[in-house]
This record gives structure tokens, sequence and C-alpha cells, in this order.
């Protein structure tokens, strides 16, 4: 396993966790299984510290990660504001897990801000906003949160207090970050943490079902749509731009999730580098949502941080533009073109 804190560090944290009583976990806006994974684990661990642990994230989670122990007492910061800044008012410790900035909890932000508790950042993506947080822990060559969380689970010596539950988070958190061990997880350490967490009777291949196996009807039907009418493919490129609108969701009777790990699809079609997916934003219309994928050293985060005011990891990254499908497609086909060296 990797030590992740220096000496002062893990000390500064074990004074920092003994010391609070009321401790906050926050998740990132439209939280996937990394998110909901790890956040959980660490309140599965806290929880049994007899700590009084709240997680609370932006919005909405998908379904397929509602099974997930711990998933119904979640608190989401839309629905539930009033509660979400209680909690934060009363916290001693905030712990903001798997994203490197504020921002991304969208209009949580404001209220971690206003609360007056120690903030620690445990993440895995690029570049950390070092100011946020009194103590920032970031791995950005680790796979997952979660695979963070592990490494400082094991290093604070904790590792026999890791429940089955939060065995269970851990675990799907690494899974859902790396598309089930199919990308950005060749590292031989992300293996032993899964060997630890076998140990501790995760079954693995219930856990796969329950994230990849349990679509709708109509969420296949969407699929096939998407591949068959919506993928449209440059070739000479190695790249494919998909849009989905919000006229379609309804048709197809979407719910959220419904759309997650279409983006992945085009990637399947041999040489294929770059997959591009504009979806409109359900809640605002004139704005499209930009999620990209790619494979080997394609970078991703460079051209959604240059085309599509985001950025994220090299294989994996997001942003939004604030136009019409139309010229979200335009800028699309645009950036694709721009970056055709680093595509052929
Ligand atoms: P997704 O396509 O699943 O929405 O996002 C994939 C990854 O891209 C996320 O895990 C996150 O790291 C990054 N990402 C998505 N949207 C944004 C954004 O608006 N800004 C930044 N900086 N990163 C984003
Ligand atoms: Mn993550």
């Amino acid at each position: 396993m990797v030590r992740i804190l220096t000496d002062e560090e893990q000390q500064w944290l074990e004074q920092a966790i003994a010391s609070a009583q009321r401790i906050v976990i926050c998740g990132h806006v439209n939280p996937d299984g990394d998110a909901i994974g790890s956040t959980l684990a660490l309140k599965w661990w806290l929880t049994g510290k007899g700590k009084q642990v709240t997680v609370a994230v932006p919005n909405y989670f998908p379904d397929f990660l509602h099974w997930m122990p711990g998933a119904k007492n979640i608190l989401l910061y839309s629905k539930s504001p009033e509660e979400v800044k209680k909690a934060m008012q009363e916290a001693d410790l905030m712990l903001l897990v798997d994203f490197n900035q504020t921002s991304r909890m969208n209009e949580m932000e404001e209220a971690v801000n206003a609360s007056k508790a120690v903030r620690v950042l445990i993440d895995h993506h690029l570049d950390p906003d070092r100011s946020c947080a009194s103590q920032v822990v970031s791995r950005p060559e680790m796979c997952a949160a979660s695979e963070v969380v592990c490494h400082l689970l094991w290093q604070l010596g904790e590792w026999e207090h890791v429940t089955l539950d939060a065995a269970i988070c851990l675990y799907a958190g690494m899974m859902c970050d790396t598309g089930a061990f199919t990308y950005n997880s060749s590292r031989s350490v992300i293996y032993e943490c899964i060997s630890h967490l076998l140990e501790k009777g995760v079954d693995k291949d219930r856990i796969y079902r329950n994230v990849f196996w349990t679509c709708s009807p109509q969420r296949i039907r969407l699929q096939g749509y998407m591949l068959y009418v919506k993928m449209q493919l440059m070739l000479p490129y190695h790249a494919s731009i998909m849009t989905l609108t919000n006229k379609e969701r309804k048709r197809f009777k979407c719910v959220n999730g419904d759309t997650e790990g279409i983006v992945n699809m085009p990637l399947q079609i041999s040489r294929m580098r770059l997959s591009i997916f504009l979806s409109e934003d359900t809640e605002h219309p004139e704005r499209i949502r930009v999620s990209l994928r790619s494979v080997d050293d394609f970078p991703c985060n460079e051209m959604s941080a240059q085309f599509f005011n985001g950025g994220g990891h090299r294989n994996a990254s997001g942003g939004h533009l604030e136009c019409s499908m139309e010229e979200a497609v335009e800028i699309a086909q645009k950036a694709i073109q721009a970056f055709a060296t680093k595509l052929k």
C-alpha cells in the first residue's frame, strides 16, 4: 500500500479527527460512483469511531448507485438545503472528497464557505486548489478518491475498522472511476487495495451487476437510439460526437442516470480515440453539458479546458457551453480539427 501523508500530516489529521465530534463529508455536483463510494466509506469509518457524520452532495445521484450501503441517508442540497446548512454550521470538521476545487459543489459551495469547520480535501484530480482546505490530500496518479481513502485508512492503521459496508463502497468507487478496471487502472497497487477489500468479504461480481446490469428497458433502447441514429463519426479523426436533447430524453422517458456510460460506447469502435457527448442540461436548457472520453494518451482535459470551459482527467473530462446544440456541435467539430495531430 502507498504512504500518502508525511508524519506531520498524519499527526495533524489524526488530531483533527480526534477533536471533531460532528463531521460533514461533501461530494461534488452530479455525484458519480466514486463520489458516493468514497464519501460513504469515510462515513462508515467515522461513524464506527463514534462521530456524528453527515454526507451531503449538491444534487441527485443516479438510481444505479442507490443500492450502496448508506446511500439513502445522503442529504441532497437541492432537496434539503436547510438541513445541509444546519449540519455544516454545527460541524467541527468537513471532508471535501473527490473534487479539486469548491466550485465543483455548485450552489452548495456557499453553505460550505459559511461554515467555520476545519476542512480537509481528499482527492485524485489534477491541480487541487490548495487554499480551499487546511490539509490537502491529493493523489492525481490514483484511479479514484476511493483508492486514496484505501491508502489513507491503511496508513492510519485503521484497516481493521473498515467494515464490509465501507469496503463495498470503496470497491464500487474504484470500479466506477475505471470503467470496471478497463481504463486508468494499470498501477499494480490498485489490485493490492482490491485484494484487501475482497478479504473484507466484498462480492465484486455482485457490485458489478448492481451498477452495470440494472438498466430499465427504456435505458437500453435509448442506448440503441444513440448509437444507431445519433452517433456522428469523424472517422479520419478517430473521433465521434453524440447529442441528446431534452425532447429526446422525454421520448425515452429518461430518468437520471440513464445517459451514464453512453459516452464510452463509441470508443468500442476499432482505433477510435475520442468520444464527445453533448447533452442539453435538464435544469438549464440553454446550457449544453459536455462529456469527453478518450483512450491512450489523448488529453481530454486539455480539450475541455480549451473548448468547453471545463477540465478533468486525461481520459475523462467534462465542461459546458452556453449556446444552442447546433453551435455546440460546431464547436466540438472545431475542437476535433484543432486536435487533429493528436487524434490521427
Ligand atoms: P462526466 O463526463 O462524467 O460528467 O465528467 C468526467 C470528469 O470530468 C469528471 O470526473 C470531472 O473530473 C471532470 N469534469 C466534468 N465536468 C467538469 C467541469 O465542468 N469542470 C471541470 N474542471 N472538470 C469537469
Ligand atoms: Mn473520482
